[in-house]
């Protein structure tokens, strides 16, 4: 073990195809970017493989060599510079880092750039090649990615996040480092099964029926030879070939016995139906059930319009319908809008004038919202936690119209965490109604203070029904769009 020589890297964001804003590199450098060295102790959702890498180093005394990290919010098609040059940077380290038993990958993949639908295949094929036939490459993924036949063929062991929200992302980074390092020193042969359903899933583990089979996979790895379990859902928001819902199966050399459980998973998540999202009511629906409730603050995710899926988060739908009903104490965030932010800052904590925010990206974000305000916080960055990891939203400020209060970011980030809104002083136990832009990962944090959640659909930007999205280049045939049969991919 202490003559291993380990490389851990990390290229992440999430393609949604169909939106409008493009990323280059500063969208890189925005968000997140550490060079080799320089990537903070707490771990980021798609690099918790340097920390999990760095826990182990320091126990075994292993060799890591530790190459860039960054990750873009997920948006439109990524330029093709960008791509290629962040790829050949950490290829270039790994080359510097040879020879290496083991390169651990943090990624995301559903990276998608110009010339590129599957930018995780060509990066580990790349790698591969570097590192030979031998060493083990180990991938972490989201389980909204592609998981692609080139990414299958380079890597020798892969592990996604099993909870959506994805709660566990240090978990399964702990999961991919000690599988990938019993490998290299010869203590398991993983045989990996994937079996491609041929469906597109849409499904969340906090409640049923996602929550039992996580639940009893959890129950299954460790056992019997299983040494892990992952479920790709597939991110449907995105036109390459690739899309859809895989299962996939590592076992210590049974490949019958991992074939017969894949086919059983894969049963049952078929079974699932197309779309096991629950009913989710339009902005009026959801302020009147919310008025119903009794107790303490209702929230309102605006699935939609989540920057997690790569959309603006500036639609306005929501907060019109708010603006409608002054009598509802209420909270809106965070909006992206980086033009108004700087108004806000301009004017100071305290000012009042008159703002337009919102609606700006596309049409499909409504139209902006002209209010007068009062400026109630401002800061020049919007630091909240995310599980284990902090985010975030740059420059942002807190804005009163009557008894409904504006958080206005202007980085685009998901409403994580209650902070987005206390930290500026907005008191959510004041309001009845509040509204959040994030399609999943809001719930952990936000379920102990809210009296009940409802997910509300204003009918986009993102697209809400995978029947309805006008693919073009999707692998066919496919459930919900047809009958289709599961097909093995190894
Ligand atoms: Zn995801």
């Amino acid at each position: 073990m202490r003559n291993l020589r380990v490389f851990v890297a990390s290229l992440a964001t999430e393609t949604n195809t169909f939106s409008p804003i493009r990323i280059d590199r500063s969208a890189f450098e925005d968000a997140f970017y550490a060079p080799p060295g320089s990537h903070p102790e707490t771990p980021t959702l798609c690099s918790a493989a340097f920390v999990a890498a760095r826990r182990q180093a320091r126990l075994h005394g292993f060799t890591l060599i530790e190459g860039t990290a960054s990750w873009a919010e997920p948006a439109g098609l990524v330029a093709r510079s960008a791509y290629e040059g962040l790829r050949d940077e950490i290829l270039y380290q790994l080359r510097d880092a040879m020879p290496v038993n083991v390169a651990l990958f943090g990624l995301h993949g559903a990276m998608v750039a110009e010339g590129y639908d599957d930018c995780e295949g060509d990066l580990l094929a790349r790698a591969r090649a570097i590192v030979g036939p031998d060493a083990v490459i180990g991938i972490e993924l989201d389980p909204h990615c592609h998981l692609t036949q080139a990414m299958t063929d380079a890597s020798t062991v892969l592990v996604t996040f099993k909870e959506v929200p994805h709660s566990d992302f240090l978990e399964r980074a702990e999961d991919l480092v000690a599988l990938a390092l019993s490998a290299a020193r010869g203590d398991v042969r993983p045989h990996v099964t994937v079996l491609d359903c041929r469906s597109i899933a849409n499904f969340l583990t906090s409640r049923s029926p996602g929550r039992e089979l996580v639940d009893d996979i959890l129950s299954m790895e460790g056992k019997n030879g299983v040494l892990s379990i992952s479920i790709v859902h597939g991110f449907p928001a995105a036109d390459v070939a690739d899309v859809g819902t895989k299962v996939v199966v590592i076992t210590d050399d049974a490949r019958e016995k991992g074939r017969a459980l894949a086919a059983e998973l894969c049963t049952r998540i078929r079974a699932f139906g197309a779309n096991r999202m629950p009913y989710m009511p339009g902005p009026e629906e959801a302020i009147d059930l919310a008025l119903a409730t009794k107790g303490g603050p209702v929230v309102l995710a605006d699935r939609w319009d989540n920057p997690g899926g790569g959309v603006a988060g500036d639609s306005t739908f929501l907060l019109r319908a708010l603006l409608e009903r002054p009598e509802i104490a209420a909270a809106v965030g965070a909006i992206w809008d980086p033009v108004a932010v700087t108004f806000c800052l301009a004017a100071g904590s305290g000012a009042r004038l008159s703002l337009r925010f919102g609606g700006k990206a596309a049409p499909s974000s409504g139209a902006p919202v002209d209010a007068g305000v009062e400026v109630m916080a401002v800061t020049p960055d919007h630091v909240v936690p995310f599980q284990d990891s902090r985010v975030s939203l740059g420059a942002a400020a807190a804005v009163r119209i009557g008894r409904l209060d504006v958080v206005l970011a202007s980085k685009r980030a998901q409403t994580f965490h209650p902070e987005v809104f206390e930290s500026l002083g907005i008191r959510l136990s004041e309001k009845k109604i509040v509204v959040v832009k994030s399609a999943s990962h809001f719930h952990t944090a936000f379920a102990p203070i809210a009296s009940e959640i409802i997910y509300v659909n204003c009918g986009g930007p993102y697209p809400p029904d995978p029947a309805r999205i006008p693919y073009r280049r999707i692998r066919r045939p496919i459930l919900p769009l047809e009958a289709a049969e599961p097909v093995w991919m190894t």
